[in-house]
């Protein structure tokens, strides 16, 4: 009798089949010769459950292409190729479960067709067997791992991306939203100080008529680089709406919110806009209004007394600072 040592029509070299690499090739060689070697075209699908439940997958010759159902759009590494020697489909044979993943033929190819009772008897038989099907599940385990943290770091990007505001580049209101609350329960939580200042660009709708739109944002953006290139590292600006921003303080006083203020104050009215004939425009100023926490307030409680505060600034004659 020939010695068992290739495979079906394509003649591939049992021993280079993942499966049975290092394995008595005779013990499993009984149990293979009923297995169906299955020719598809390229492009078409193979099943991925047959009549006596589902398959596992050898390819002889070809390749396929296995397509996970949680495919989206863009998501271009959730599809795997299957090589030559390489199988597909183990892990619903293995718990049984339908598969939702898509196989099919990426090129003219031959598949050794292994049905699930068979694979079982394969692993009581054959040791090697066993071993071989551990081995490629932990490969699995830790390519789907490796897929979900790049997943992760794509999805954090993309996170921090949409908390950040396009035209100043500050923090954006949906930033504001998701922590301002924990700034405020942290400074309550540590008995800390803490304040805001919301910052309103003055006339802003004159200057917008006077120098046109585009002007006007440029303004806006020189508006925020000059407040930020006031501030710790640890404090925070964020655009809270239209020409409206919002600065917060962590462990600052009262005092030394009024003077960070005055500070902005002056960065403002001191920076400098250019028209889009590189002229420089008149100064820009805005108002500012402090807001100090105060025992058992609430984000949104703190906001509100900045707001007033930046309204009092405002009545006062704008180009100021109010508490
Ligand atoms: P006040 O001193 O009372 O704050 O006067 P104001 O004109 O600044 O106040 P108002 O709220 O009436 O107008 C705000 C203006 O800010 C109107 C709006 O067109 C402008 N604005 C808001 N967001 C932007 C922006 O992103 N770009 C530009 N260019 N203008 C903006
Ligand atoms: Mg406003
Ligand atoms: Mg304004």
């Amino acid at each position: 009798m020939e010695p068992f040592t290739t495979f079906g029509a394509s003649a591939y070299p049992v021993d280079d089949i993942q499966l049975f690499q290092g394995t008595a090739l005779a013990q499993v060689a009984a149990l293979l010769a009923p297995c169906e070697v299955m020719c598809v075209t390229a492009g078409q699908p193979v099943l991925g459950q047959r009549e006596n439940g589902a398959c596992l997958y050898i390819v002889l010759r070809g390749a396929l292409n296995v397509t996970h159902a949680d495919l989206h759009a863009g998501q271009t590494d959730a599809a795997t190729s299957i090589l030559p020697g390489e199988c597909a489909g183990e892990l619903s044979v293995l718990d049984g479960e339908a598969s939702s993943d898509h196989i099919h033929a990426l090129q003219d190819s031959d598949v050794l067709v292994i049905p699930a009772d068979t694979l079982w008897k394969l692993v009581d038989e054959s040791n090697g067997v066993a071993r071989n099907l551990l081995r490629l599940l932990s490969f699995r385990i830790r390519a789907a791992n490796a897929q979900l943290r790049r997943r992760q770091k794509v999805g954090e990007f993309y996170r921090q991306l949409s908390m950040v505001d396009g035209l100043t580049g500050l923090h954006n209101r949906a930033w504001l939203n998701d922590n301002l609350p924990s700034i405020v329960e942290n400074a309550h939580a540590a008995s800390s100080p803490m304040s805001l200042i919301m910052i309103d660009i003055d006339h802003f709708k004159r200057f917008n008529d006077e120098h046109g739109h585009v002007t006007g944002d440029h303004a806006l953006q020189i508006a925020a680089k000059a407040i930020r290139s006031c501030l710790r590292p640890t404090d925070f600006a964020a655009r809270f709406g239209g020409e409206e921003l919002l600065v917060i303080l962590p462990s600052s006083s009262q005092k030394t919110a009024l003077l960070v203020a005055q500070r902005l104050r002056d960065s403002v009215r001191q920076s400098v806009v250019f028209s889009e004939m590189r002229r420089p425009l008149p100064h820009i100023t805005a108002s500012f209004g402090v807001a100090t926490l105060e025992p058992g307030q609430h984000a949104e409680e703190l906001v509100s007394a900045a707001d007033a505060a930046l309204y009092r600034a405002k009545e006062d004659g704008r180009d100021r600072v109010a508490l």
